[in-house]
């Protein structure tokens, strides 16, 4: 596969020193998802690992959101957004956890069909948190989480010992 052009596409993605607090560096993800060539080698690199395994993919608010859209019509499945508290009318399955800068709570509605194989997608995994959360809501929810797959993953906050395997097409 030829490196060059996930390699512009990582480029694209912005680091905004001190937001949404002093000592966060926010990694801005909004160049790449503008460009046309960067979104579609992303999306591609996302799915790889994962190519007819999955029969939904479940994206976290809210830029998960994003990836997850794109993912599910490239790869023909099904989509369940995981949202943040208080958003969905008939939540069935809830979870709270600590942020890199907050905390906060996810829910999802029970739409996934019987025995769902979920590919679980997020654009950050920075302590791990979330991805856990989104894990715990797709299980009780009564779907397989097959993988979990990020665009940037920050090596330094250790993200990974907490949810164990994830699929990270950039790392910083
Ligand atoms: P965590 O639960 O700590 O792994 O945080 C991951 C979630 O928070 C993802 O949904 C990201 O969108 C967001 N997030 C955390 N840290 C950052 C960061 N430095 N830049 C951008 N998004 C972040």
């Amino acid at each position: 596969m030829d490196a060059a052009p996930l390699a512009r596409a990582e480029s694209l993605i912005r680091s905004i020193p001190d937001y949404p607090e002093p000592g966060i560096v926010f990694r801005d993800i909004t160049p790449l998802l503008a460009d046309a060539a960067a979104l579609g080698e992303v999306i591609d690199a996302l799915i790889a690992p994962f190519a007819g395994r999955f029969d939904v993919v479940a994206g976290i608010e809210a830029r998960g959101f994003l990836l997850a859209g794109a993912i599910a019509t490239r790869a023909e499945v099904g989509l369940v957004p995981i949202r943040k508290a208080g958003k969905l009318p008939r939540p069935a399955a809830s979870v709270s956890y600590a942020l890199e800068y907050a905390t906060a709570t996810i829910e999802a509605h029970d739409d996934l069909p019987e025995g769902a194989r979920v590919l679980l997608v997020d654009d950050v995994l920075a302590t791990g948190g979330t991805l856990v959360a989104g894990h715990q809501i797709v299980r009780s929810l009564g779907g397989e989480v097959v993988g979990s797959a990020v665009l940037l993953e920050i090596a330094a906050l250790g993200g990974r010992a907490a949810t164990g395997d994830v699929h990270a097409v950039f790392t910083v």
